[in-house]
């Protein structure tokens, strides 16, 4: 029995986990259940599931959460805040991590799970974006093992040999990310002005949390995504390659030496990496249909519009400048991404800002979390600063 703790439970991947563990009673059980505030959402899940212990992000909440456990006579303990997710993900009461809260806020219960040796399922990309060298020393450390959750990478880790410490050795020539292209593939820079954060969220293949669906309107998505290839498979960045794909059914391709490439494919419903994650190596039903090749007809390929969708360049130039240049860029593109949400940052003015904060912290070199948590909130501040003098 698979003992999973679900941090991010009430957010769009957790609801697709959730459903993926409903399914197989006998194989997985949900422990573990965090949310950041949505405090009722949390109690009916604890009702429904019945884990060993519920955290809730926000301390003001933990008595508001005792309550509703109590209400609902569910024998749930709770704890709250910032530590009690840290040690919910290292503890005793789960094997299994599923790190699905979104953003940094992410980064030190996905480090804290690597370090205590679970099998981390990692959706939270920014949390290898601005830490991929602590969190490979941290898995090492722990000897757990770490399976991506992101469909690409998930499709990635498919297409790879079972034993890859070295990309070259295993012939590996390039890996190649699909991306959908968001809602606004094919539009012109002139007609983005004016978008707004519905359009923005309306993605044409997945139903995604906010602050994802606008990262892949603006293609930063992917570049997140390019970072974390880097650093999950070693990849280099010229051996990296970005694709659209605006049907999302080819979710990522390995390219080898002899010519072959390697893909996975699949109906765009996160349940599929899901269940592959959690069953690894075996395979088990995820409740998502088989493909129809027929019916589908046709799949399509195109270069991204790398002029008009800048934040993808962006992140491969923060790759290629290295240290704290990565968490910059994330942070950045967090302040952005809320004030676009908010509606005080239009969406062309979003890659403006990350590009002027990396311009403003040249990078410096990253020792420990200590410093990665420094970088994080100086660029939060530098953007900040920037948007209110240059955007609002
Ligand atoms: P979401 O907004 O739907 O859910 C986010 C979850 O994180 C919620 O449960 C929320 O309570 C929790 N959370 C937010 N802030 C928190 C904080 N400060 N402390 C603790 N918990 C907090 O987002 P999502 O779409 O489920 O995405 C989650 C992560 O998975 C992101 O990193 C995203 O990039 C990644 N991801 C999502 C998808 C997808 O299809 N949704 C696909 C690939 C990767
Ligand atoms: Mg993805």
């Amino acid at each position: 029995m698979r003992r999973v703790a679900v941090l991010g439970a009430t957010g769009s991947i957790g609801a697709s986990a959730l459903d993926v563990v409903a399914r197989h009673p006998d194989r997985f059980r949900a422990s573990v259940l965090a949310a950041h505030r949505k405090v009722d959402e949390l109690a009916a899940l604890c009702a429904r599931f019945r884990p060993e212990l519920a955290v809730i992000a926000d301390p003001a909440l933990l008595p508001a959460l005792q309550e509703r456990l109590a209400a609902a006579g569910v024998p749930t303990a709770a704890a709250a805040g910032a530590e009690g997710l840290r040690a919910a993900a290292a503890g005793e009461h789960c094997d299994t991590v599923i790190a699905a809260i979104v953003g940094a806020a992410g980064l030190p219960s996905t480090l804290a799970a690597a370090r205590a040796g679970k099998r981390l399922l990692l959706a939270n990309k920014e949390a290898v974006v601005m830490a991929g060298p602590l969190l490979a020393e941290a898995l090492k450390q722990g000897g757990g093992e770490l399976i991506p959750i992101d469909s690409e990478h998930n499709a990635i880790f498919q297409c790879l040999p079972p034993a890859r410490a070295d990309l070259a050795a295993a012939g590996v020539r390039r890996v190649v990310l699909t991306a959908s292209g968001g809602p606004f593939r094919g539009r012109r820079r002139e007609a983005l002005a004016a978008v707004t954060p519905e359009q923005a969220c309306a993605h044409p293949n997945w139903v995604m949390g906010r602050k994802i669906s606008v990262d892949s309107a603006t293609l930063m998505n992917k570049g997140l995504e390019v970072i974390e290839a880097h650093w999950l498979f070693g990849a280099r960045p010229e051996q990296i390659e970005v694709v659209v794909h605006p049907q999302s059914i080819v979710h990522s391709l390995v390219e080898y030496a002899d010519g072959s490439t390697l893909a996975q494919l699949g109906n765009p419903d996160m349940r599929t990496a899901l269940a592959h994650a959690l069953a690894w190596p075996q395979r088990v039903d995820s409740g998502v249909a088989a493909l129809d090749l027929v019916a589908l007809g046709r799949l399509e390929f195109e270069a991204p519009d790398r002029a008009t969708f800048r934040c993808l360049d962006l992140a491969y130039r923060a790759l290629a400048a290295g240290g704290t240049a990565p968490v910059v860029l994330n942070a950045a593109n967090e302040i952005a991404v809320a004030a676009f949400l908010d509606g005080t940052l239009p969406f062309l003015a979003i890659p403006e800002l990350i590009e002027a904060t990396l311009e403003a912290m040249p990078p410096e070199p990253v020792a420990d979390l200590a410093g990665v948590i420094h970088a994080d909130l100086t660029a939060r501040e530098q953007a900040q600063r920037m948007m209110r003098r240059a955007f609002c």
